[in-house]
Parts: structure tokens; sequence; C-alpha cells
């Protein structure tokens, strides 16, 4: 695979792209321009969720774990009180239940170069981050989803460049992993069935609740 470093200085190139696009072309406002830098960002580094070491992993579940709970916190606040001791432990318990527990789970249960690095989980992280940002404008959900798909894409085709090598520093190889990254399905039918049924109900939902309108 190709190195951490690659990915996120991919990642910052596709991000400052989307947000300079939609900024000066769709007027989106600069909070918006940040959020599809980091969508972009994401989405170059996600793919290695199922990495099983390291920091592409750690700052990873880091981001996730702040990300979702900040995210979900409208939807949060009228079960609770809205009190400083409130959200404190919202925000506390959150990151310790999707850091540690969600975290060790996907650790256990993922293979590197599994599912996580394919076309169709791009499709549905995408997807995910249309949901997310629809509520504030459609214009942002389709710039902060394509900076999504286009990160994980990117991340893909990285990968798939760093198989190629040198052999004794003259002829072009492949190394095993060829192939492995910008896939459409995983070892496991079961897994690819599951997130091809996934993509389409994520699908329903958005035309059913937010049809996109041009
Ligand atoms: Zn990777």
């Amino acid at each position: 695979m190709a190195s951490f470093n690659v990915h996120l200085y991919s990642g910052f190139i596709c991000g400052a792209g989307f947000s300079t696009l939609g900024i000066s072309v769709y007027h989106l406002n600069p909070f918006q321009g940040a959020s599809v830098f980091i969508m972009a960002t994401t989405g170059a580094l996600l793919p290695d969720v199922d990495s099983d070491t390291g920091k592409p992993l750690h700052l990873m579940f880091q981001l996730i774990s702040i990300m979702i709970p900040s995210l979900l916190l409208p939807k949060v606040i009228p079960l609770g009180d809205n009190s400083p001791e409130w959200i404190i432990s919202y925000f506390t318990l959150s990151y310790l239940f999707l850091f540690y527990g969600v975290g060790t789970l996907i650790k256990r249960l993922t293979v590197h170069r599994g599912i996580f690095h394919s076309i169709p989980f791009s499709i549905l992280s995408a997807e995910l981050v249309y949901l997310l940002f629809v509520q504030s404008s459609q214009k942002l959900a389709l710039i902060a989803a394509s900076a999504m798909f286009s990160g994980c894409i990117l991340h893909l085709l990285l990968d798939e460049a760093n198989s190629f090598y040198f052999k004794h520093h003259l002829m072009p190889s492949l190394k095993r992993s060829k192939g492995t990254a910008l896939k459409l399905k995983s070892d496991s039918i079961v897994l690819t069935v599951c997130i091809y049924c996934l993509i389409l109900y994520v699908a329903t939902v958005i035309f059913h609740l937010y049809p996109i309108v041009f």
C-alpha cells in the first residue's frame, strides 16, 4: 500500500480542489468549504481503517470518534438536558464506545484489503456523507459526497499504483497485492451481498426522503 503520508497529502490536495471549487463556483461559505476539505481528506484515509496497525487506524478512529458524536449532537440534545455535565458525559462515553468498542471490533473482524478497499465501500461512504449534509443544503451534500467518493477512489488508485515495482531495479513487476484495492467485491460473498444491499437501502432512503433536484 502507499504510505500514510502519501494518502494524507493526496487527501489534502483533493480536499483543497473540492473546497476551492465549492467556494468559488457553488458559493459555499468557508465553514462548508472546510467540511468538504475534511470529507475528502477523511475519504483518502478511510479505506485503511482495515489496516490493523499504526498511525492510519489510530488517526482515523480518533477522527471518527469525534466526528460522529458531533454530527449526532443536534439529534440527541432533545434526549438530554443540554447542561455542561450532560454534554461532557455524552462526548466522553461516545468517544470511549466508538474508539475502544467499535474500533476493537473492526480490528478483530476485518482483514487488510478487504471490503473497505473497494468501490462499493466508496459509494456507501459517499451516500452516508450525502445523508449527513443534506439537511444543510443539497448542494453542499452533493459536493461533500463527491469529495468523500473521490478521496476514497484516490486512495484505492494509489494503493494499486503501488503494486508496481522494478525487480532488480530494471524489470517492471507486479506485487501480489495487485487488484486487491480497486475492486468491486470482497472475497466473502456474504460481505459483498451485504454492502450492495446497504448501498441500495441508503439510496432508497435518500431518494425517498431527499430526492435530488437539479
Ligand atoms: Zn490502503
